[in-house]
């Protein structure tokens, strides 16, 4: 998937899951990680190391806490700059997360060793092609649906 469509879906999803623009606009920041950390070695490297879902795995569990599923802002500004960062970083990693799903269904992504690729779901569409346009537009009408829905 394209920045733009990963920003979109990742955004969409955990907002309609949450309804909490803090938890959505960091996993979309998070979302945005695994392509961009590559930088210059996007060519040789791309869809290896950073896309090891273990790594997004580690963070969140690093970054957990009992309440970082129920945070309002009211709480978060209440709690502290540390503890802030640390739902941030959590909502981050799970962007990475979901920035690997969401190739995994466009091509072939790391699973067990973070060098091999792999297909581990059906290929959707080719990325920056029309068919993910689509595909994003579609998510976003069934996201629609199931919000009006709740
Ligand atoms: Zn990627």
């Amino acid at each position: 998937m394209t920045g733009v469509s990963h920003s979109i879906v990742t955004f969409a999803t955990l907002y309609v899951a949450t309804h909490n623009v803090f938890i959505a606009g960091s996993a979309m920041l998070g979302s945005l990680f695994p392509d961009k950390s590559e930088g210059l070695f996007w060519q040789s490297a791309h869809r290896s190391c950073s896309h090891w879902f273990v790594l997004y795995v580690a963070a969140l569990s690093f970054f957990w806490t009992p309440d970082v599923l129920s945070v309002t802002g009211v709480q978060m500004w209440q709690a502290g700059l540390i503890p802030m960062m640390r739902r941030f970083l959590f909502w981050f990693a799970a962007g990475g997360l979901f920035h690997i799903l969401e190739d995994a269904i466009c091509g072939p992504v790391p699973v067990l060793y973070p060098t091999k690729r792999m297909t581990v779901l059906p290929r959707l569409f080719k990325v920056g092609s029309v068919g993910e346009c689509l595909f994003v537009i579609a998510y976003c009408a069934v996201l629609y649906l199931i919000a009006v829905k709740l």
